[in-house]
């Protein structure tokens, strides 16, 4: 059974944890090693049992512990050519893997299709991780859906899609400058609440067993809008719609 989890979601960390047999994707890496390492023992895991990190792109939050845990315990990561430009400096004594946009790499029991995204960052690609017949389909810091984002998340069986923020509370909440509010609503910047339920309405299928709504502002979203919002899409109960949080991330979730 493909298994996943997160260990965090939003803009402080973020990290995604795919299981089938003894394969185990790390996907993104926001933490200190130290605080990955705990967040992974809630899982029952340890750094040691990882078997690839795949980067989505170099926002700190995707990042922050990538090098270091992968030259710890000598785990091989996976990007795009344009992140590990934009990461040269920093990365240097990594050996990552090159990823192409839709063409599969098999990662242990896993196949990885990374698929591209419009953010503002250097090559920046999501990710549908599969076993060759359950598909896990992930989507967050992505400023708009695209048809090429339609396609690529049809027919998963389980979705982590963005829900950044609410329009509303994000146009007037006083504390962020305009400058910061036009970067979050841009093309390139982050999946606001109505954005990102017209893109389920579209993608919603039969197979769906799972929806967890990732990477929520603390600042301009609240759980209950999001739930509102993604149910109406599916018409499903409030309560189907799963929430992962930015401190306890979202446990163990098997696809049957
Ligand atoms: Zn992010
Ligand atoms: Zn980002």
């Amino acid at each position: 059974m493909l298994r996943f989890a997160l260990l965090g979601s939003g803009s402080d960390g973020n990290g995604l944890i795919v299981e089938y047999g003894s394969t185990r994707l790390l996907i993104d890496c926001g933490f200190s090693v130290t605080e990955t390492t705990a967040r992974l023992a809630r899982l029952g895991l340890k750094p040691e049992d990882l078997s690839a990190i795949a980067v989505t792109h170099e926002h700190a939050d995707h990042i922050q512990g990538v090098e270091r845990l992968a030259r710890r315990f000598s785990i091989p990561v996976y990007t795009s050519q344009g992140t590990q430009h934009v990461m040269a400096s920093k990365w240097s004594r990594l050996q990552c893997k090159t990823l192409q946009c839709t063409q599969p790499t098999a990662i242990g029991d896993l196949e990885l299709w990374p698929y591209t995204v419009p953010h503002d960052a250097r090559e920046p690609l999501q990710y549908v991780i599969s076993n060759g017949t359950q598909r896990l389909g992930l989507l967050t810091d992505v400023g708009q859906s695209t048809p090429h984002i339609e396609q690529a998340l049809a027919l998963c069986d389980a979705l982590v899609l963005e829900a950044n923020h609410d329009i509303q509370l994000l146009n007037n909440n006083p504390r962020y400058p305009s400058s910061l509010k036009s970067r979050i609503r841009s093309i390139y910047g982050h999946l606001d609440n109505g954005s990102a339920q017209q893109l389920l309405s579209k993608i919603k299928h039969q197979r769906l067993q799972c929806l967890v709504a990732a990477h929520l502002s603390e600042d301009n979203n609240h759980p209950d809008i999001v739930r509102k919002a993604f149910s109406e899409a599916l018409g499903c109960e409030e309560d189907w719609v799963h929430i992962a949080h930015q401190e306890e991330g979202f446990p163990w979730f098997t696809i049957q």
